[in-house]
């Protein structure tokens, strides 16, 4: 007789509860914010990518209630059917203009964005070349694309270089993330631009973590590390971290744009975004570009944990983003570590395999323009206060 479904689905959850990777969700009942409300209790949060602290912002919200007032709830179709809005269409060409590209295209979420563009772009005659830490998202477009994928060693241009040179493939496309989303360190898009170039390869970056947090004007990092769309032609970002409403775009050439518009199936075949997130989107992004302060303060705030952290002797990994993970090793142990925390008021998450390798399980610090100075002093002292798990 065969097993029910259900027994078969609860092998394998049993199976990742007694490696201490069973995953579950928390109920807030609060904004996103430096405090949040978790079963009745306001916990200081240290895991959320609303870096700029915009997703509780009032001037965003009242654009958001205003939007929904003059257009409704739902889009009420795919953007080629029936669903593209005057917002999303004002959204587009601010992200153009402000990504200092010919065009940008809206996507429902950065996962959706990911899958759409590799898995388009490419196909079975091709080669896609991904960092070794890169997002899920782009790692399941590469392998949806069909091309042969391969993964080079994380940052490691040497490598990249060789398997660059031994391939037969039509066309070559490399991707990568900006600011790598559990580490927090930042691609070298100026030289993985000239790899790129000598290869006659595309270059595809995602700047999820970068977009409204990095560069003068919160553009990303391309603006902090100076290049252009001749470098970097396949720019995708999200919405729901820096600029704290939710979805994503593709920025790019005029061709990329109509291409992915044609065939991208992810934009294709889903309901386009409500408008009213399009329009709240336009009010964040007016935000990112006048308030250069909470890019300014989220660096202070960045430095003083780093400082503080690294006295107490944590190891912390070599990034200068909002991102700051303390390594801890086992996945029992990152568990005892942010139950701990928990208990003294501190929401910080575990990332625990497979979302990092073995051995490498870390607490997620992230860090944002909500939080003072005050509350990362607090973090601080509760890391000193649960030192002695550290072991
Ligand atoms: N890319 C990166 C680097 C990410 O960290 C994430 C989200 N964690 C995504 C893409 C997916 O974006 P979204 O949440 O909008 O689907």
């Amino acid at each position: 007789m065969s097993s029910t479904l259900d027994h078969v689905l609860y092998q394998a959850l049993n199976e990742r509860r007694e490696r201490n990777l069973y995953r579950q969700c928390r109920v807030l009942s609060s904004p996103q914010g430096p405090q949040v409300e978790i079963n009745g209790r306001t916990m200081l949060s240290f895991c959320s990518n609303d870096y700029l602290g915009l997703a509780n912002d009032a001037r965003i919200i009242q654009r958001f209630k205003d939007a929904a007032d003059e257009m409704g709830v739902g889009s009420g179709a795919a953007h080629l059917v029936n669903g593209h809005n005057y917002y999303h269409q004002a959204l587009e060409e601010a992200l153009a203009e402000f990504t200092n590209r010919p065009r940008a295209l809206l996507f429902s979420t950065g996962y959706m964005a990911n899958m759409g563009v590799i898995a388009s772009v490419l196909n079975k005659q091709d080669a896609v070349f991904e960092d070794k830490w890169n997002h899920a998202s782009l790692i399941d477009g590469g392998l949806l694309s069909g091309a042969r994928f391969q993964r080079y060693l994380h940052k490691d241009l040497e490598n990249l270089n060789q398997r660059l040179l031994k391939t037969q493939a039509n066309q070559k496309m490399i991707v990568t993330d900006g600011v790598f989303s559990m580490d927090g360190d930042c691609a070298d898009l100026p030289r993985l631009a000239n790899t790129a170039k000598k290869h006659n390869a595309w270059l595809m970056v995602d700047d999820a973590h970068g977009f409204g947090v990095l560069g003068d004007n919160g553009a990303g990092l391309c603006e902090a590390q100076n290049v252009s769309g001749d470098d970097v032609p396949i720019l995708m970002a999200t919405l729901g971290k820096g600029l704290g409403t939710a979805g994503a775009f593709v920025a790019g050439s005029e061709a990329l744009i109509e291409y992915l518009t044609n065939f991208a199936r992810p934009y294709i075949y889903t309901t386009a975004m409500p408008a009213a997130v399009a329009a709240a989107t336009l009010t964040s992004l007016q935000i990112v570009k006048e308030d250069a302060e909470r890019r300014i303060h989220l660096q202070s705030l960045i430095s003083q944990f780093r400082q503080g952290a690294r006295q107490l002797g944590f190891e912390l990994m070599n990034s200068s983003t909002p991102i700051q993970p303390i390594i801890v090793g086992e996945a029992d142990q990152a568990l005892l570590m942010t139950e701990a925390l928990n208990k003294k008021g501190i929401h910080v998450a575990a990332i625990r395999p497979p979302t990092v390798p073995e051995g490498t399980s870390r607490l997620r610090v992230t860090l944002s323009a909500s939080h003072s100075e005050a509350h990362v002093n607090q973090l601080l002292q509760a890391l000193e206060d649960i030192q002695y798990l550290n072991q």
